[in-house]
């Protein structure tokens, strides 16, 4: 039997968590039938509610739940750092305790994984149905501007939910940086990966534990982890207010010297004021193309991943 590890990051879902169980219990025995054995993983992220009193009541009666719980609240990103941790499987999954990736799905994941040979199926919603309008108008904003600006490929849409073979678990957890951005290290580790695509569920209970402000920093965030381009910004003004002043040094030379007019001392001026910020605006450039060398070497992040080799001796 091989296993598979359902980690489930849980803030503040006691009205989730029944629902939860039922949904992952209907799916064991046809996990069972394929030789897959259900393992789940909670990781109570500093829950104030009961949450975790449920989990430490399922763990007294059933031997394939486990728990973690954090001393407060650590945000998913570490929620899911430390299930991945902790996770036995062969197989291992996200899946958010809302029923927002509905455990049936899982089902449909393994078999594609089986029948694909893929080390990664991931979900993808392709509607965002139920989802306030604004909220859907900056996700799809964002996906436009990571894809311009990261080397990282980011889909659109992409939920944390993805069944990984061990070996894309062990590359994840190469990559010890603090600033987490799961969607972009799943894809920064690459392997082969399906997608399947479905229609977005809504929450079976409880409140949506992030707020508009909350993502909006989290893409943010997203951006920072995964690309060095808002550190070029600064050079970019720089040489746009460079050809500014050499634009203005033209117009005062042909008035001076082809019209034998006279210039405004202000021309000067706005002609002086371009061409320091320009100096300046490179200047600061320069040093943060060596910040933006220096905070991609701080991640630490493997230089490559292996998937296989031969068992030659020389290896
Ligand atoms: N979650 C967590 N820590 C947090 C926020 C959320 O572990 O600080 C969990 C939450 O319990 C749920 C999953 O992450 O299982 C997704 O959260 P939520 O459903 O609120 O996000 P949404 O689906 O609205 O994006
Ligand atoms: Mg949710």
């Amino acid at each position: 039997m091989s296993k598979l590890t359902i980690i489930v990051p849980s803030y503040n879902e006691e009205e989730s968590l029944p629902l939860l169980f039922s949904a992952v219990d209907e799916v064991i025995p046809e996990f069972q039938k394929r030789g897959v054995e259900i393992e789940l993983l909670f990781v109570d992220d500093g829950s104030s509610d009961q949450t975790l009193s449920i989990l430490k009541e399922k763990v007294k009666k059933r031997e394939d739940v486990h728990y973690l719980s954090f001393s407060r609240n650590f945000g998913k990103e570490a929620a899911m750092y430390a299930g991945l941790t902790y996770a036995k499987g062969d197989y291992v999954t996200l899946i958010d305790a809302d029923l927002q990736d509905p455990p049936k799905k899982l089902l449909e994941m393994y078999d594609v994984m089986e029948k694909e040979g893929c080390d990664v199926v991931g979900l993808r919603r392709i509607s965002r149905k139920g989802e306030p309008v604004i909220r859907s108008f900056f996700a799809n904003r964002f996906y436009g501007l990571i894809r311009r600006i990261s080397k990282v490929e980011m889909v659109p849409g992409a939920r944390d939910c993805r069944l990984m073979k061990r070996c894309v678990v062990d590359a994840i957890l190469q990559m010890e940086e603090y600033n987490r951005y799961s969607k972009g290290l799943f894809s920064f580790v690459g392997f082969q990966t399906k997608w399947l695509e479905y229609e977005n569920v809504e929450r079976v209970a409880g409140k949506t534990k992030w707020s508009f402000w909350k993502l909006l920093l989290y893409a943010f965030d997203g951006i920072i982890a995964f690309s060095t381009a808002p550190l070029a910004l600064s050079i970019f003004f720089g040489l746009l207010f460079g050809v500014i002043s050499f634009l203005f040094l033209l117009i005062i030379g042909v008035k001076t010297l082809i019209l034998g007019s006279g210039v405004s001392g202000l021309m000067i001026l706005l002609c002086l004021l371009f061409f320091v910020s320009s100096v300046q605006l490179c200047c600061m450039g320069i040093g943060c193309a060596y910040l933006s060398k220096t905070y991609l070497e701080t991640k630490k992040r493997p230089i490559y991943i292996i998937k296989e080799k031969d068992e030659s001796s020389i290896l």
